[in-house]
């Protein structure tokens, strides 16, 4: 049975790769990518892999997921070697569950290739422990824009009493309702929040707040790569701390 690989970009630097993942590029036929792989990433590619941007928006329309299925499900069936690359992690909200059952349905069987995901890689850009010890007992990976648009309605309740690290993935728009949200189930106005545009990336860039401030902080920092927002007590090192005081002092 021919087999698919679903493998992890990581966030777009190529050395941040798996061995296993490089390889698997330099020897593809077919690589099926999303928007977010990084141009270095695609370079390790065979040269005579034919690549296909599933990720491409038209008129600002991004490719139905059914369409991706379809053209994965395609690509398996030449029975040439197959590389579905996404950016991170696939199996973190990466849409890999429709994909692998598409493929599966199809006959055929699937290798999952993991890679580092945006909160790893915000977290060594930031060079903070998403897990501080005695500070943070638990990680949280939300997403701040569902499946039906918009800004889930998380359980923003169980999220303040847990007090862990927030790391929240497509959060850049929604952040100031996440915010509020967050504030009116008791969270401190004042917790160290942080974004990291391009995390693992040339262009990367930390915009350091507070849950109450992040949110006009990020608008006017006016974000054009990807942002993974965190939020937590264990952002609180010196770099977040003073951005913290600076900005309760400009409140
Ligand atoms: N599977 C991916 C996440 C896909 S969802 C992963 O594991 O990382 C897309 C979201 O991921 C973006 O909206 C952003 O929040 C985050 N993201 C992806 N790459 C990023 C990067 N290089 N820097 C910061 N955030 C990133």
């Amino acid at each position: 049975m021919a087999k698919i690989f679903l493998v992890g970009a990581g966030p777009g630097d190529p050395e941040l790769l798996t061995l296993r993942a490089a390889r698997l590029l330099g020897q593809a036929d077919i690589v099926l990518h999303d928007a977010l792989v990084g141009e270095g990433v695609l370079a390790l590619a065979n040269p005579r892999a034919e690549l296909v941007d599933v990720g491409k928006r038209f008129a600002g329309k991004a490719m139905a997921q059914a369409e991706i299925c379809r053209r994965l499900v395609d690509a398996a069936r030449t029975g040439k070697l197959v590389v579905r690359l996404k950016g991170g992690d696939p199996m973190i909200f990466g849409r890999a569950t429709e994909e692998m059952e598409a493929l599966g349905q199809a006959g055929f069987e699937v290798e999952v290739v993991p890679g580092v995901t945006a909160a790893c890689a915000a977290a060594a850009q930031a060079k903070l422990s998403l897990t501080r010890r005695r500070v943070a007992r638990s990680l949280h990976f939300l997403t701040g824009h569902g499946a039906e648009g918009g800004l889930p309605a998380h359980d923003w309740g169980a999220l303040v009493r847990a007090g862990g690290t927030i790391a929240v993935y497509m959060g850049g728009h929604t952040l100031a309702g996440l915010a509020a949200h967050l504030i009116e189930a008791g969270m401190a106005p004042g917790l160290p929040a942080l974004a990291v545009e391009n995390a693992g990336r040339p262009a990367a860039r930390e915009i350091a707040g507070t849950l109450a401030t992040l949110p006009r902080r990020l608008r006017e920092a006016k974000p054009v790569g990807p942002v993974l927002l965190l939020l937590g007590e264990a952002l609180a090192p010196e770099t977040v701390e003073a951005a913290t005081r600076e900005a309760l002092m400009t409140e």
